[in-house]
């Protein structure tokens, strides 16, 4: 099974999100990987797309690298969700260095919050990168879908409406 970033992110947000997106529950119309590319799209990286290659390698597409300096960027909305964030640049990372292209660090960019968070990757996320995968298969291969988590981020969820539904 090939693990995308975007699992990675959603094992460090919630199982059940991850469990939905992964069997093929996808809200299409409210989805937020579309909120994020037009967002993206909004972004000054329109303005400076010189410096940037995309990176397409099994699981992952990077859309922002610096090749010069080995440096991935991630841009995202909002720093509500970093750690999810910080874990699915880690593994960019990871798996560029697993297909050989040598990659020194990442920088996820808030932009409207004009914050910005350097991400390193070390032997012990190494480890625990595999785990990760380990454990997304677990969850990805159960038959029912894990339960409802009721954090306040729900309300910013694509699977809100779905996952609360007559409640
Ligand atoms: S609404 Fe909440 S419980 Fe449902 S998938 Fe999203 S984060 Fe998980």
């Amino acid at each position: 099974m090939t693990i995308t970033g975007t699992q990675i992110s959603y094992l460090h947000t919630c199982r059940r999100k991850l469990w939905l997106f992964s069997n093929q529950i996808q809200m299409e119309q409210t989805s937020e990987v579309v909120a994020d590319g037009k967002f993206i799209g909004d972004t000054t990286y329109e303005q400076r797309p010189g410096k940037y290659i995309q990176v397409e390698l099994p699981g992952v597409k990077i859309d922002f690298y610096d090749a010069k300096e080995g440096v991935v960027h991630e841009t995202k909305r909002s720093a509500k969700m970093e750690q999810a964030h910080i874990a699915q640049v880690k593994y960019y990372l990871y798996v560029l260095e697993q297909n050989g292209i040598a990659a020194n660090y990442g920088i996820l960019e808030y932009p409207t919050q004009r914050h910005t968070e350097r991400v390193d990757l070390t032997d012990e996320d190494r480890v625990a990168i595999e785990s990760w995968k380990l454990e997304i298969e677990e969850i990805v291969g159960r038959e029912a879908c894990p339960p409802v988590i009721n954090k306040p981020f729900c309300k910013q969820c694509s699977y809100f409406d779905f996952c609360y539904v007559g409640e």
